[in-house]
């Protein structure tokens, strides 16, 4: 019965003379979501619409699920195109479509005829009117109510008819593609994952970058954090993950430097690492999963501390909430179960007892230029030594 998919978006309707540019990335972009889907499908755009059109048989819930995961698509509405045939044969058609879709009749419904073309017959009053007419005659247990529908039923006169009524939501935001480049840190935690989802959705795409020390870390924890690349990449599209190998630079710190400014000392080399890898790669911005307070490196005086050494901007999406707001976008992006898997992460066993929580700028750069003898040599490597993981 539904042939086709009409999509709906949101913001990127008002983006004026570049809204073709806006419109084209997000029909890539559904073409890229719908690859593995069972089928083949046609994207095209009309008249400020873009719409979805399998060729022959296709798996209808698993093409709703990739549509789910396009950002920029505000509603998804399951279509049914009608060949212009007459009045007739149109109003069989709609009947035809609630009686699929409505297999309970007792609802109020509303008629919306759009007439785009403009030559058909008759006016949008009169067809609402004619074409209610004909559903109330064929199923009595229904009945109109203009005010609050349960069903709107939308009748579009273009070229071709479309007949709808559902809407389902779509995850909204931007087309990935049209805003630039940017670098997550991506760690084994809750909170990555959710900051790389947010960023994405505003249409950034998106590299990651993951430290680990081995052997203070295992290949399990860094398999963890390639599980939650590639559900991020679920939204964002394919994720090049740089994986660097932090061991060299921690034990260096952990020799040279108060224990206490260990986490910051290691959290300002991770900035500037995923700084110069993000320049090599061309993003313009870093993301990380850091929340004002969270743990002692997140009070507003480490993060300026850890800030301080980046030229790029840094987007902290989730800077101001709470961990449970954090993890309800965990479990609907469905990172949250991988995310608590019990594999460390590198910043755990390096940690203090009481790392300092208001740290002093000055304090720390002087610790820091106890790393001098080395430590330029150790980032060349650190960066030069990282092993790229293409995510698809
Ligand atoms: P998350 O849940 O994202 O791990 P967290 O609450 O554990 O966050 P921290 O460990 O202080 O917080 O890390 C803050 C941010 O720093 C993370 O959100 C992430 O962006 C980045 N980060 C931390 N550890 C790593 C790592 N090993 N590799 C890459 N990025 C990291
Ligand atoms: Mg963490």
């Amino acid at each position: 019965m539904f042939k086709a998919f009409l999509i709906k978006y949101a913001e990127i309707g008002i983006k004026g003379k570049n809204r073709y540019l806006f419109e084209d990335a997000l029909i890539r972009q559904i073409q890229h979501a719908l690859k593995d889907v069972d089928g083949k499908f046609q994207v095209t755009k009309e008249q400020g619409r873009v719409y979805v059109e399998p060729e022959g048989e296709f798996d209808y819930e698993d093409t709703v699920d990739a549509l789910k995961r396009v950002f920029g698509i505000a509603e998804i509405c399951p279509v049914m195109i009608c060949q212009d045939n007459g009045f007739e044969a149109l109003a069989e058609d709609l009947l035809r479509y609630v009686d699929h879709v409505y297999p309970q009749k007792n609802r109020t419904f509303k008629m919306h005829v759009r007439r785009a073309r403009k030559s058909y017959p008759g006016t949008s009053m009169s067809l609402n009117a004619d074409l209610g007419e004909r559903i109330l005659k064929a199923y009595p247990e229904m009945k109109v109510d203009v005010h609050h529908p349960e069903i709107l039923l939308v009748v579009e006169i273009r070229e071709r008819i479309y007949i709808y009524s559902e809407t389902i939501p779509g995850p909204g935001g931007m087309p990935v593609g049209t805003n630039g480049k940017a670098m997550l840190l991506l760690s084994g935690g809750i909170d990555s994952p959710v900051a790389g989802y947010m960023i994405a959705k505003r249409g950034v795409q998106i590299d990651a970058v993951y430290f680990h020390a081995p052997p203070y870390t295992s290949e399990r924890a860094k398999q963890k954090v390639v599980d939650l690349a590639r559900l991020v990449a679920r939204y964002s599209g394919p994720i090049n993950l740089h994986v660097v190998n932090f061991t060299d630079i921690q034990l260096y710190i952990y020799d040279q430097c108060p224990h206490d400014e260990l986490t910051i000392i290691m959290r300002r080399y991770m900035m500037r690492i995923a700084e110069e890898i993000g320049k090599a790669n061309k993003c313009l911005a870093l993301i990380t999963g850091e929340s004002i307070g969270q743990v002692a490196s997140q009070t507003v005086q480490s993060l300026a501390a850890t800030n301080e050494v980046c030229t790029m901007p840094v987007f902290r999406p989730v800077i101001g909430f709470d961990k449970q707001e954090i993890i309800d976008i965990a479990y609907k992006i469905n990172t949250y179960e991988t995310s608590i898997e019990p594999y460390e992460d590198c910043c755990t066993i390096f940690v203090a007892k009481h790392p300092v929580t208001k740290p002093n700028v000055q304090v720390i750069r002087r610790s820091e230029e106890k790393l001098q003898e080395k430590i330029d040599d150790m980032v060349k490597t650190a960066v030069e030594t990282a092993e790229v993981i293409r995510i698809h």
